[in-house]
């Protein structure tokens, strides 16, 4: 399984993001995510149990500094600065301060480069974490399914999650956020049956994202029961969006 033991990581090649700076802001041993969806590249969440320290703020700010002063004298290529890891990054305490952080770093260092952050959206119902995921210049936001069952089964999510309350709150975006999205089945479900995917049509046109990134599985899965689907089913499933003008990535 994929995890990171270091805070700031790569640059590594992103077809979508370009040259990437990981940022890692979880435990550097183990797994922490408030989902623990079926095709999670780190594993299982029971599997990944660390000591769930999460890094200090002035650690972050230095490996940031370190990595980004480094790349700047060598004059590596960075056009995001992304935020990903090992779990879900708005889970730690200090995110808010963190993106600040890297903002003003970015802005030293790398001023052309973006800020992403890759996050399943459960946090932003709270203000800080809302406010900082506008301040960046990608929000990349999942929302796997249609409906609490069906997430219930793919994302798995601990405690209270409610697709209604997420889709109420990324309204606040007014669309500035980029829409990020698994297609995949297995003997028990099928993100993409017409059910299915009629429900999550509705929910893009409702959030009208300034972009989709649809996907499938690509590496090892927690689930081995997944299978995934084909570049040309996935254009199909979202043809609908296209004609009306949507910007959509497919990654096979
Ligand atoms: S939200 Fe991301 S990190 Fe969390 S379990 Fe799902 S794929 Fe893994």
């Amino acid at each position: 399984m994929l995890r990171f033991d270091e805070i700031v990581f790569g640059p590594i090649f992103s077809r979508r993001l370009g040259s990437s700076l990981g940022v890692n802001l979880l435990p550097s041993k183990g797994k922490l995510c408030n989902f623990d969806c079926v095709y999670c590249e780190c594993g299982w969440n029971k599997d990944g149990r660390g000591d769930n320290v999460f890094p200090e703020l002035s650690d972050v700010e230095a490996a940031l500094e370190e990595k980004l002063s480094k790349a700047a004298d060598e004059g590596v290529r960075i056009d995001s600065v992304t935020f990903s890891g090992n779990g879900e990054p708005t889970m730690h305490p200090d995110f808010a301060k963190v993106i600040d952080i890297t903002l003003r770093l970015r802005d030293r260092y790398f001023p052309e480069a973006k800020v992403s952050v890759l996050s399943n959206a459960t946090l932003i119902g709270r203000k800080d974490v809302m406010d900082a995921l506008m301040r960046v210049d990608n929000p990349i936001l999942k929302i796997d399914a249609s409906s609490d069952e069906l997430i219930g089964k793919i994302n798995k999510p601990a405690g209270s999650y409610r697709l209604s309350e997420v889709v109420e709150n990324l309204r606040k975006f007014e669309g500035g956020f980029v829409l990020q999205t698994m297609f995949l089945r297995s003997p028990e479900f099928d993100t993409a049956s017409p059910e299915a995917l009629k429900g999550w049509i509705e929910i893009v046109k409702e959030l009208k994202p300034r972009e989709i990134m649809v996907y499938t599985i690509d590496r090892e899965t927690p689930d081995k029961s997944l299978s995934k689907y084909t570049v040309e089913e996935m254009h199909e499933f979202v043809r609908p969006l296209i004609d009306e003008g949507y910007n959509i990535q497919i990654r096979g």
